[in-house]
């Protein structure tokens, strides 16, 4: 988003007005009622100023009504033409419920095509409905503007579309795609309603009735659409899907693991085990990474990259980080009871939840309520969070935590997703370098003089380094002696469960000690 400042900024402002004044006359004048007052209308401008208004009254009044984008002439609408601009979800399934009958009638297929624009919530939360309104009417009618006979389009709600194919004998799976690529198209090109130009992106899932397994009815049609426009959605920005029946089950099968998942965060399936960190120089825990873990009674141990994805699309990422956060602390005064010295315990933060104004707030209710200083936890933010745009509040929820007390990681560092400035703008406390810089690091030279430069830009910067994924004791070895303050791996142990955790630091004190007397460092 740019602002224009210049001529063609006062031209954008000047198009955005005419779109508000447009948007005015539509609500004002809208429908045949509006022909009643062009007999008054007529000898008002008669009376004011004879022939002349006469003239440009007659004139003016055809400009006004293309204007408003009404149209005076033309084929009288068909019933699907005659609706409304924005319908909801139910009148949006009674309009494809028609057009499928009708379809049928005459022995022809149709087809769905749902949009939905991404960035006009956002307009409408920043700068309010009245900026949000004119855009959202610029789409639906350039969506309008390259529909062919037939075919229709409407607004469901704030930010999603519907255009119906006219009845057809072709709507095979090709002219489809570049039909939704064409609208799409339209959809994304550069849009303002005042001085600021924007550009949204819109997912687009579509259906025909001939693809439909059996008889095709409205609901069959708009449901297989939207499914598809999830699909489409989940795969990123400006992505377009065909319903199939591929996609359908892995719909099905994400609906029953939401479910799952859901029960499985009550009933406490899913909780953190901890990974434990080592300061290299004294080989000591310096503290542990809390890691959610499914404990899934037919399943096993399922990793989260098999459930946090879908865990996040819905939206339960806060629960998950609020037993995760509670599970830490309540670990942390366990292993104080037992004399078991872990220093930290670190979560991992997502980007939806670090975006969460309540955040801070919680994260400091909790740590009240367990009786914790907030330097026991540490809060890991991977360089992916950080390097998708900037958000204000992210960046205001670090500055916060920081100045609480916790401690903060840039997780992942090295993956080259965020900018080196937010070491130096951010209060990060440790880098945490990524596996991919430290696998192999005691066999390969390139990758050895890679990680000696991270280590020298993070003690410049005075920052403290931790390495993750070490695998061997010669990585461990090796990034002892090019000082990285921490290392964390499937070397030193896997992540455990709390409870396991006060018999495994004994052993570690044990073979410290062990090696400290054969006088073999602290490894
Ligand atoms: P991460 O934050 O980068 O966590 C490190 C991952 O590397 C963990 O995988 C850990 O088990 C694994 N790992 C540790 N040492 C080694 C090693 O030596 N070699 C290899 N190959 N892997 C190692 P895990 O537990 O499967 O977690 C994967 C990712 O899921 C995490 O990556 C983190 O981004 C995310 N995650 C895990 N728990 C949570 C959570 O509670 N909340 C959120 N938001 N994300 C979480
Ligand atoms: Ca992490
Ligand atoms: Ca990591």
């Amino acid at each position: 988003m740019t602002r224009g400042n210049s001529k063609s900024g006062r031209i954008r402002q000047g198009f955005g007005r005419l779109l508000r004044v447009r948007h005015l006359l539509r609500h004002a004048l809208r429908g045949p009622q509006a022909l009643a007052f062009v007999p008054a209308l007529t000898l008002a401008a008669f009376w004011l100023g004879g022939e002349t208004m006469l003239v440009v009254f007659a004139l003016g009044l055809p400009a006004l009504y293309l204007l408003a984008g009404w149209g005076i002439a033309g084929p009288a609408p068909s019933t699907a033409e005659q609706q409304a601009d924005v319908v909801d979800t139910a009148a949006a399934r009674a309009l494809v419920d028609s057009r499928v009958r009708e379809a049928e009638a005459a022995g022809l297929g149709t087809a769905c095509l749902l949009f939905e624009v991404d960035g006009l919530a956002e307009v409408a939360r920043k700068s309010g409905d009245s900026d949000a309104e004119p855009l959202r009417e610029l789409i639906l009618m350039r969506l309008r503007g390259l529909l062919r006979r037939g075919d229709s389009a409407v607004r469901i709600g704030d930010n999603r579309y519907m255009v119906l194919a006219a009845p057809s004998p072709r709507l095979d799976l090709e002219s489809l795609l570049q039909m939704s690529a064409r609208l799409q198209s339209a959809v994304e090109e550069p849009a303002s309603s005042d001085a600021t130009m924007r550009q949204f992106a819109a997912s687009v899932g579509f259906c025909a009735t001939p693809r439909l397994p059996g008889a095709p009815t409205g609901d069959r049609l708009f449901d297989a659409a939207r499914i598809a426009l999830t699909e489409a959605a989940r795969q990123g920005p400006s992505a377009i899907r065909a319903w199939s029946d591929t996609i359908a089950e892995d719909h099905r099968t994400r609906r029953t693991l939401t479910t799952e998942l859901r029960a499985a965060l009550e009933n406490g399936q899913i909780q953190p085990w901890f990974q434990p960190q080592i300061c290299t120089s004294t080989g000591d825990i310096s503290g542990v990474e809390a890691l959610a873990r499914w404990i899934h009674p037919e399943r096993g141990i399922v990793p989260p990259a098999q459930f946090l994805r879908c865990l996040e699309e819905a939206g339960l990422h806060e629960r998950l980080t609020e037993i995760v956060l509670q599970h830490s602390l309540n670990a942390l005064r366990s292993w104080d009871d037992t004399g078991i010295h872990v220093p930290r315990a670190s979560v991992n933060i997502a980007r939806g939840e670090l975006a969460s104004t309540s955040l801070v707030e919680r994260i400091e209710w909790e740590l009240d309520r367990f009786g914790l200083t907030p330097a026991r936890l540490g809060i890991e933010v991977s360089e992916g969070t950080l390097g998708i745009g900037r958000d204000a509040r992210i960046v205001e929820n670090l500055l916060a935590l920081g100045k609480t007390g916790c401690f903060l990681d840039l997780d992942d560092f090295g993956t080259g997703q965020a900018p080196l400035t937010a070491l130096t703008s951010l209060p990060f406390d440790r880098i945490k370098i990524d596996r991919s810089h430290v696998s192999r690091v005691d066999r390969d030279e390139r990758q050895r003089r890679m990680l000696a430069g991270i280590l020298g830009l993070a003690e410049r910067l005075e920052i403290d380094t931790l390495a993750e994924g070490v695998e061997s004791v010669g990585e461990h070895a090796l990034l002892a002696q090019l000082g990285c303050g921490h290392v964390q791996g499937f070397g030193i142990v896997r992540a455990m469960p709390a409870d396991e955790l006060a018999e495994w630091s004994r052993g570690h004190r044990a073979r410290i000690a062990d090696a400290q007397r054969l006088g073999r460092g602290t490894r």
